[in-house]
């Protein structure tokens, strides 16, 4: 007998109904322009199923992490991890900023009249405190990475030193534990697997509203700082490439497996959103959850390099529409905050706008230009958050080095 329209769809691979429902979606989003965003709710649902699981799984996935790993090599893991993801960030912000200047990016353009106000920008102190929970539940319900990968890291060092411990009656407690995390992440695993397959229909819904209503005029006149984000983040994603092959890790694999959480990342524009979609394609390239549990959901609260180089790029934007020549110390110190903004940034859509305000107030420039690059965020959005997440995933590629594992056997 002939399989089921439904079954047919099910064996058809995801990334071609994603790319198909990207393609569909730059269509529509063309064709009917604004009136388009009547189906914004199907993209909403898309975004809310990857919502739902993202704290449980950002819980589940750090406890069993952490608790895998003996606490002595814990240390070296994280510091590998961390190292990385800051060297990557700085990357991204130089990287910005230089292509920015050679393009002359905003030159020409004039001044918008209506000022626009700065938003309300936390301080480093601010950032910092707001990093260790009084009150975990609340975290939650506003949802708040930051805090929640805080105190699942404790726990996950509690667990692991249960299991580690001599005392039998404590390593059977901390045993018992894990495995009750492990079976909630089997449990995750299964529903990301049947939200992906939902996937095509909100790529396609989410990309037509962006295509649909950011208007013409806008994009043709930023052109040039669009380039300069787009051809940014192509680079950095070359560096990555290059990075993977230098320490001898298959660079085509990474991305057979990477292309599903890039373009998660690309329409969906949150990095804690895709991290679901993320951590099944480390399971995918045999990265132990020891590594990825870690890895990823802290790369996707802390490790933002696409939104760096978004960053890097608009500042100079924003000092050339406004005729000011940006000094090297200026330059340092939009370096410097970008990057310690790029920890306290939220992986949600839009985040990096408050990051880009947090760099303007800092290099003392005019705010009003600004209101320019928010005419076009969700485009310039999309492609930094694609490089976040791909950023993350390598890194945590990197950080597992050879000790690979076949995938698990998974039942249909
Ligand atoms: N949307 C980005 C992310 O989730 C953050 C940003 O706005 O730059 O990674």
């Amino acid at each position: 007998s002939r399989p089921s329209l439904w079954r047919r769809y099910l064996q058809f691979p995801l990334i071609w109904k994603m790319l198909i429902g990207l393609a569909l979606g730059v269509a529509a989003g063309l064709v009917f322009g604004e009136s388009i965003d009547a189906i914004e709710p199907l993209g909403t649902i898309f975004l809310n199923l990857l919502q739902m699981v993202v704290f449980p799984v950002i819980v589940l996935t750090l406890v069993t992490g952490v608790a895998s790993v003996a606490p002595s090599t814990l240390g070296k893991t994280g510091l590998k991890v961390v190292g990385l993801y800051m060297v990557t960030s700085a990357v991204a912000i130089t990287l910005g900023i230089t292509l920015a200047m050679l393009a002359g990016v905003g030159k020409g353009l004039s001044m918008p009249s209506e000022g626009g106000e700065p938003a309300d920008t936390p301080s480093v102190w601010e950032t910092v405190v707001g990093i260790v929970p009084s009150n975990p539940f609340s975290d939650l319900a506003e949802g708040k990475v930051l805090p929640i990968v805080f105190i699942a890291l404790l726990v996950g060092f509690a667990v692991g030193a249960m299991r580690h411990a001599s005392d039998e009656g404590m390593s059977d407690k901390g045993d018992l534990l894990f495995r009750i995390a492990e079976a909630g992440s089997e449990v995750m695993h299964r529903l990301i697997r049947g939200i992906l397959e939902y996937a095509p229909i909100g790529v396609f819904a989410l990309i037509a509203v962006t295509v649909g209503t950011t208007g013409p005029e806008a994009l043709t006149s930023l052109a040039g700082l669009v380039g300069v984000v787009y051809g940014g983040v192509a680079l950095e994603i070359g560096f990555y490439a290059l990075l993977l092959f230098l320490f001898g890790y298959g660079v085509k694999n990474f991305f057979t497996h990477a292309k599903t959480p890039m373009l998660t990342a690309f329409v969906t524009r949150s990095s804690s959103g895709t991290l679901p979609v993320s951590l099944e394609a480390a399971r995918k390239m045999g990265v132990p959850n020891s590594v990825s549990g870690f890895s990823l959901p802290l790369g996707a609260t802390i490790n933002m390099d696409g939104t760096a180089l978004y960053v890097g790029a608009s500042v100079v934007f924003v000092a050339n529409v406004a005729g000011v020549d940006l000094t090297t110390g200026a330059l340092l110190s939009v370096v410097l905050v970008g990057m310690l903004a790029a920890i306290g940034t939220a992986g949600v859509p839009g985040a990096g706008l408050i990051m880009l305000s947090l760099a303007i107030s800092q290099a003392g420039l005019p705010f009003a230009p600004v209101v320019l690059v928010a005419g076009i965020d969700a485009l310039l959005d999309m492609a930094r958050t694609g490089s976040n997440v791909t950023g993350d995933l390598a890194v945590t590629r990197i950080a597992a080095g050879k000790k690979l594992q076949k995938e698990k056997a998974e039942a249909a």
